[in-house]
């Protein structure tokens, strides 16, 4: 039997929903909805494209957002007074600062200045403390986030399941083996990660009831690596190419993932595709994260 097939555009838009109807109630109760600044910096392609990805979905659930696009050449200091602006700022719960930052830009120093409650990305040493704590959660990183609400969702069990995640990266790796091994309800997993200075990558792989690929090398995980019935999330975008859109007719990336879909999605249990598969998650997040942002603040739960 084929395996099935997790659609984060599907989940996507029933989480958008359920946060455009807290985001309702939060207004009705507080006078204001939640709030996000996006700062982008420079013209790079590929951020841009996911700024204004993140500022379509912020509009879709009816936050309030603010853009900042700055020079290339704005400098460091320019930008720390520009996060400290918003640190004050009570209309604001979420700051987004889309990374990678020009090289005159120091990262650490730029994620270390955003408080901590508004870090919507969880970056910030202090959020990454609670997560590894497993307390005061409020800004899970949002792929990893986006990959749980996947699992979650298929109702996929975890508790004592094998857990096997390719790629150990601040982003992706090390937060979502923290999250899975948590003793919490969807987590409760036994985790092993995997990464370039592994020595057997396959029979590591084999062992997983849910395999997380995050390596960005496209195809890199076989059939043969997969064990059958396994869960098999994709985490990896890789551009090998170009292609004229069918709906646009303008030129897009042909994106890969991280395995072969077409061979595995015949012995895994259920799998996820590229695109369609965590990338829309990962924006999703980003909006339960400022969501939770406002209502941490409120101090009241919002059902
Ligand atoms: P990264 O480059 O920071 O880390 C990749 C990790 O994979 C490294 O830890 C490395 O040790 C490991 N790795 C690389 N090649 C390997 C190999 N041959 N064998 C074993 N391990 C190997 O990448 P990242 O930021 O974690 O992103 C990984 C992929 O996920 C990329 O394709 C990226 O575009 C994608 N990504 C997607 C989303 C999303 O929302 N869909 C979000 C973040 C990252």
């Amino acid at each position: 039997m084929e395996a099935k097939i997790i659609s984060g555009t599907k989940l996507r838009e029933d989480i958008l929903s359920e946060i455009t109807k807290k985001s309702v109630k939060l207004k009705e109760e507080f006078g204001r909805v939640p709030g996000l600044v996006t700062i982008l910096i420079g013209n790079n392609p590929a951020s841009i494209s996911y700024v204004s990805l993140k500022i379509k979905t912020a509009e879709k659930v009816g936050f309030k957002e603010v853009q900042e696009n700055l020079n290339e050449d704005v400098s460091e200091t320019e930008l720390l007074d520009l996060i400290e602006r918003y640190n004050e700022d009570d209309t604001i719960d979420g700051i987004l600062i889309q990374l990678p930052l020009p090289k005159h830009i120091n990262e650490e120093k730029v994620i270390n200045a955003i408080d901590p409650d508004k870090d919507v990305d969880g970056f910030h040493p202090v959020n990454v403390g609670r997560l590894v704590i497993g307390k005061n959660v409020v800004f899970p990183p949002c792929t990893p986030a986006g990959i749980i609400e996947m699992i979650k969702r298929s109702e996929i069990e975890t508790s004592g399941a094998e857990v096997v995640i390719v790629g150990r990266s601040n982003i992706v790796g090390k937060p979502i083996a923290n999250m899975m091994l948590q003793k919490n309800k969807g987590a409760n997993s036994t985790v092993t990660i995997v990464h370039t200075g592994t020595k057997d990558l396959k029979s590591h792989c084999l062992r997983a009831d849910i395999l997380i690929v995050a390596a960005g090398v496209p195809g890199l995980v076989k059939p043969e690596w997969v064990k059958p019935g396994a869960c098999v999330i994709d985490v990896g975008v890789n551009r090998v190419g170009e292609k004229i859109s069918k709906k646009t007719g303008k030129k897009i990336s042909v994106l890969k993932g991280d395995v072969d879909f077409d061979e595995i999605k015949k012995i895994a249990g259920w799998i996820t595709p590229v695109p369609g598969g965590v990338g829309p998650m990962t924006i999703a997040m980003l909006m339960e994260n400022t969501l939770n942002s406002m209502i941490a603040k409120v101090g009241k739960e919002i059902v």
